[in-house]
Formats: C-alpha cells, sequence, structure tokens
C-alpha cells in the first residue's frame, strides 16, 4: 500500500471514467489527470499543441503517441507526479503510450523501477456499448466548472449548469458520427490495454453499469487491497 495512490482508469468512452476518476481523487487527496482536457484546455487557450490537435479532437481521432507522451511527461514532472500521485484518466490510451510511461510487464521489473510512471492500480470500467453510445449522446458538461449532466432527451443540447451558474452543453465529439468512432476505435487501441494491465497483476475490473453512487462503492471495494480506501464519503 502507498501514502500517494497511483491509479490509472481505463474504460470506453461514456463508461463513466471521468465522473468516478474526479470522485476518486477527491477522496485519495490525489491530483486526476485527464488527457483529453489537457487538450481542450490547450485548444482553448490556442496554443501550439491545441492548434496541433484540434481537428484530431472534433473528429473523435486519437492524438499521435509520440505527441500524447511529450505532453504527459511535461504535465508530471510540472505537477511532480513522484511526489504527489495522481489518477490517470484517458491516458494510457495505446499500449505504446503505456509503455513510454510505465515499462513493459514482460520484463521483470516493478513499475517502481521505471522514471516517470509507477502505478498502484489499474481499473477498468465496464459499461455495455449501447449503454456507453446512450451516455454520450445525453451527456452535457459545464464549460465553466466540469460538472457533467444527462438529459433525458439527446435532442435537448444545453440546460443550466446543476452546481453553478455555467450552461452545461454538448461537447463537440459527442455527435453520433464522432461517438461511433471513439467507440471502435477505443475498442482497437485501448482495448489490448486491459491485458496488458493484467500482466503487471494490477488490474481490477469493476461494473460501471448503475447509478453513480453504486458504481462508485464497487469501485473502492475493489481498490482496498491496493490503496487502503474504504469508507465512502458524502458525495
Ligand atoms: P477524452 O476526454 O478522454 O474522451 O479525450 C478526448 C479526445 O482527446 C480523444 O478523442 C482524443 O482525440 C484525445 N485524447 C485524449 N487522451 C488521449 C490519449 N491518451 N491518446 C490519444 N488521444 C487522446
Amino acid at each position: 500500500m502507498t501514502a500517494r495512490p497511483r491509479v490509472v482508469v481505463l474504460g470506453r468512452q461514456g463508461s463513466g471514467k471521468g465522473t468516478q476518476g474526479m470522485r476518486l481523487a477527491g477522496q485519495l487527496g490525489v491530483p486526476h489527470l485527464s488527457t483529453g482536457d489537457l487538450f481542450r484546455a490547450a485548444v482553448r487557450a490556442g496554443t501550439e499543441v491545441g492548434a496541433e490537435v484540434d481537428h484530431l479532437l472534433k473528429e473523435g481521432l486519437l492524438v499521435p503517441d509520440d505527441l500524447v507522451i511529450d505532453v504527459v511527461r511535461d504535465e508530471a514532472e510540472r505537477s511532480q507526479w513522484s511526489v504527489t500521485g495522481y489518477v490517470l484518466d484517458g491516458f494510457p490510451r495505446t499500449v505504446a503510450q503505456a509503455e513510454a510511461f510505465f515499462g513493459t510487464p514482460h520484463i521483470d521489473l516493478p513499475p517502481e523501477a521505471t522514471s516517470h510512471g509507477a502505478f498502484d492500480v489499474a481499473i477498468s470500467l465496464d459499461v455495455p456499448l449501447a449503454e456507453a453510445r446512450r451516455r454520450l449522446a445525453t451527456r452535457r458538461v459545464c464549460p465553466v466548472c466540469g460538472t457533467i449532466v444527462s438529459v433525458d432527451d439527446a435532442a435537448v443540447e444545453a440546460i443550466p449548469c446543476p452546481r453553478g451558474d455555467g450552461t452545461a452543453v454538448r461537447r463537440g465529439d459527442d455527435r453520433d458520427d464522432a461517438i461511433d468512432r471513439r467507440l471502435a476505435l477505443y475498442e482497437r487501441e485501448t482495448g489490448p490495454l486491459a491485458p496488458w494491465f493484467a500482466a503487471w497483476g494490477r488490474l481490477v475490473t469493476v461494473d460501471g453499469t448503475g447509478t453513480a453512487d453504486a458504481v462508485y462503492q464497487r469501485l473502492v471495494d475493489s481498490l482496498a487491497p491496493f490503496v487502503g480506501l474504504t469508507a465512502v464519503p458524502p458525495h
């Protein structure tokens, strides 16, 4: 067990990894890092990286591994992850990213032996494809505070944010064609990461269906042997 937990959250788009990852990071007291959020912020800020990834995000395509790895390494150093611990959401997305950051499970080194990205446990949040597609089509996100809400009718484009003064809107890549492309890419590129993490002996699979509270309780129960979390605080 570790004082500064390092957790990787895997799961297809719409599995709830953003919601669950943020809550888990809050309870563990570690930073939550979403590479999707990093790239969206870069686009908004008009940085060089933002200009490079803008069309990829809109089309639901993956950012090239080299660029993702550079951005994550910079962030790891800037935020001193080796000291703070982390919850990673949306990274790694390919085996090449995982190997660049965590080393390889085939050689007999513990994750601690790698320079950047030691990890304690990877969680795979399991949600059936049809359910994930439905969640993405009805997901609305507040650009001010990041709150994620679900609308009853996918035709409703925007609703007031329940947490603040903002308006929760559809994400640019939560449109039918981009949703299908992203889900298919996930199967092909990110699907192989579950067995990859299992090869380290540090993968837990959590049923991601049901209410967010029920999923979180299951997640905490599964993580207990790895990061010493028990009581679920009120949300
Ligand atoms: P997400 O918010 O995790 O769904 O990510 C939104 C978009 O950001 C993805 O569709 C990709 O275009 C890009 N992205 C985020 N993380 C990665 C990653 N680890 N590798 C490649 N592309 C990524």
